[in-house]
């Protein structure tokens, strides 16, 4: 049988091309507003989608992959792979589209994500933690933190790893549940049983979790505490509407940022108290799209459901694949409108884009803008 990884990659496919129909259906190929937007967000181009997301650059090869996971599309999505399935996965690098690489070879992204992780990253990385966890028993857990130290949770089974904003939380058959968040570069990277650990130094390994099949390994985790599930309101109950929850609440989201109208609307989108998900990447691109700037107050924002909606239109958009793209395009240095680009000229007039510090003292985060898109306050 293709080992779990290679189904994992299976169902990454799936959910990607699912995705995507689902994405084109909404918007019907192009991206247009009758009203406050600037327009040209390029409908995401399936096939280099595919090719970036899943580091898969032969392209006889990728119509290959397509075919199956078309075809498997057709026969629903959780249809599981086979043998035959996967020995016609064509291989990279080979004339004829075969070869003999791993799948998980084939499918390595094509690089690291160097932005700090936002909503879409923590749901993506839950959904493939649920994959291996959910439903098994943990034959070995430990934890380097001095708080979880003595914590042994060996035999206990997973019930589901899920996300909420930026915060990850391992449902336990204990009924405790494993809270753990990435701020600025955690990450928990999985592992088949008996590969090689590669996700930083030793040092940097804050707990491992593993199972028959996979071991779990948790790096630079600056949060990860143990609470009754009963009790997770402790550690999310603060957190607004999940813009990639199921019971995501637009109107609520809006409220919360609304009840606070001097606030600047850059700082109001970052509050995970008004709305769970967005970061300092989303925001940049989201205010250049709806032509408004990161220091206007929420009071002068006239479009603010608008610009809400559209935050959770972009996390939908990104949230199968490594690489964040506002613009449509997935290449590199081709991925954002204003975020990270300061001195280049904006895509749509030119002008050199700015940056900033923006936030209360000692919250300061990254902001960017074009200075003739995004009028300043007042304006
Ligand atoms: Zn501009």
């Amino acid at each position: 049988m293709p080992d779990a990884e290679c189904q994992g990659h299976g169902r990454d496919i799936l959910r990607l091309l699912d995705s995507y129909l689902r994405y084109m259906d909404n918007y019907g190929g192009s991206y247009r507003d009758d009203d406050d937007t600037l327009g040209d967000f390029r409908p995401l181009d399936l096939r280099e989608t595919a090719l970036m997301g899943f580091g898969h650059r032969n392209e006889r090869s990728f119509d290959g992959v397509m075919r199956m996971a078309a075809s498997q599309a057709a026969y629903g999505i959780d249809h599981e792979l086979t043998d035959a399935d996967c020995s016609r996965w064509p291989r990279p690098g080979d004339p004829s589209g075969r070869g003999s690489r791993s799948c998980s070879e084939l499918f390595r992204p094509a690089r690291h994500n160097e932005a700090v992780p936002e909503g879409d990253t923590v749901w993506r990385a839950c959904q493939r933690l649920n994959d291996v966890l959910a439903g098994r028993v943990l034959t070995r857990s430990e934890f380097r933190v001095p708080s979880l130290a003595a914590t042994d949770l060996t035999g206990v089974g997973v019930r589901e790893v899920t996300s909420r904003g930026k915060h990850q939380l391992f449902r336990l058959s204990n009924e405790l549940t494993l809270h753990t968040h990435f701020r600025m570069d955690g990450v928990w990277k999985i592992f088949p049983r008996g590969r090689r650990w590669s996700g930083g130094p030793a040092f940097e390994i804050r707990a491992v979790l593993a199972t028959d099949d996979h071991d779990v390994v948790g790096y630079r985790l600056p949060v990860i505490e143990l609470v009754p599930t009963a009790s997770e309101d402790a550690v999310i109950g603060h957190l607004g509407p999940d813009l990639l929850g199921p019971d995501w609440d637009l109107d609520e989201a809006v409220r919360r940022i609304a009840a606070q109208p001097d606030r600047t609307i850059g700082e109001a989108l970052l509050d995970q108290r008004n709305l769970a998900g967005l970061g300092t990447f989303y925001r940049a691109e989201l205010l250049f799209l709806h032509g408004v700037h990161p220091r206007k107050q929420v009071r002068e924002v006239r479009n603010l459901r608008r610009v809400v909606q559209r935050g959770q239109l972009l996390l939908q958009a990104n949230r199968w694949r490594p690489e964040q793209s506002t613009t449509g395009d997935l290449r590199p240095g081709r991925r954002a409108y204003v975020y990270q680009r300061l001195g280049q000229p904006c895509r749509r007039c030119g002008t050199p884009i700015r940056f900033e510090e923006l936030g209360p003292p000692g919250e300061e985060r990254h902001s960017y803008w074009c200075p003739h898109c995004q009028p300043g306050p007042g304006a």
